[in-house]
């Protein structure tokens, strides 16, 4: 651990703080098809309208004493508590993905703009997840937008190639499509919903094939780990929708960072080796 690396960790937990409070705004107004940009914040109570020294992330809360200055409405603490995991999950994602990316040498500078666009794409699921838990919805704005500029920063050299993305949006989402209908004829009902399938046609268009895969097969773990965690805490009722997105993300995550130790094991379970498996 060098001086650049406690430098950069720091930088990175601040920009993840900073994400974090726009995030905020984000998870409240998308779902309601509002501006994430106009009007500025303000106290829902009284309409003061919030400063700058007042949107400082998780640093006001605490010297507001967790009120709002012009009315003393209290402050929810679920507003500090996302810019907290938002600064930590970029930590960890500078901790454990472009650590070593950023110390290897011999890079052509424009490398930096793919990296730039994964960050943003890997901080996007923290309101991904929580609008997807609390709307049952994935909007298109991340998942379509996403997918778009996915396979146009594949042009530019040094990262996922054109070839890469567009295979990993392929199969991204075709392996979704056919596991929804496989499951719409077992279950008679619709298994999937459309903007899962969207958001991993993004992620495969964003990371290439293997994340793609290795996020449904992971994804469908945890989803189905936390599925059961949820009826044994009886938080959830047999046969309740479970929201997918949250898990996909996690699976991406995963996927991208232990993806060939994870994937391994799980098809060696099987026989296969994957240094067979062509796509990945
Ligand atoms: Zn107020």
């Amino acid at each position: 651990m060098g001086f650049f690396d406690y430098y950069f960790g720091a930088i990175s937990f601040i920009l993840g703080t900073v994400l974090g409070s726009f995030f905020n705004v984000v998870i409240y107004r998308m779902p309601l098809e509002k501006s994430i940009v106009t009007p500025p914040s303000s106290c829902p109570n009284c309409g003061h309208m919030i400063t700058w020294y007042e949107n400082i992330p998780i640093l006001s809360w605490l010297f507001l004493r967790a009120k709002c200055s012009g009315c003393h409405a209290p402050i929810s603490a679920r507003y500090p508590i996302v810019e907290f995991l938002t600064g930590l999950f970029s930590l960890f994602l500078y901790a454990f993905y472009f650590h070593d990316i950023l110390f290897t040498p011999t890079q052509e500078w424009w490398i930096f703009v793919p990296l730039a666009i994964q960050y943003v794409t890997l901080m996007l699921f923290v309101p991904i997840a929580v609008i997807d838990i609390e709307h049952f919805i994935i909007p298109n704005e991340f998942t379509i937008g996403g997918l778009v500029i996915g396979l146009a920063i594949s042009f530019i050299p040094g990262g996922v190639t054109p070839q890469m993305a567009f295979a990993g949006a392929a199969i991204g989402a075709g392996i979704l499509i056919l596991f929804g209908k496989i499951g719409e004829l077992i279950l008679k009902k619709e298994a999937m919903g459309w903007g899962d399938i969207k958001m991993l046609g993004w992620f495969g268009a964003m990371f290439g094939p293997g994340v793609a895969v290795g996020s449904i097969f992971i994804g469908a773990f945890a989803g189905l780990a936390g599925s059961l965690i949820m009826l044994l805490l009886k938080k959830m009722k047999k046969g309740e929708y479970l929201p997918f997105g949250p898990y996909l993300c996690i699976g991406a995550l995963l996927a991208l960072i232990w993806g060939h130790e994870i994937l391994g094991a799980y098809f060696g379970l099987v026989g296969i080796n994957i240094a067979d498996l062509p796509f990945l």
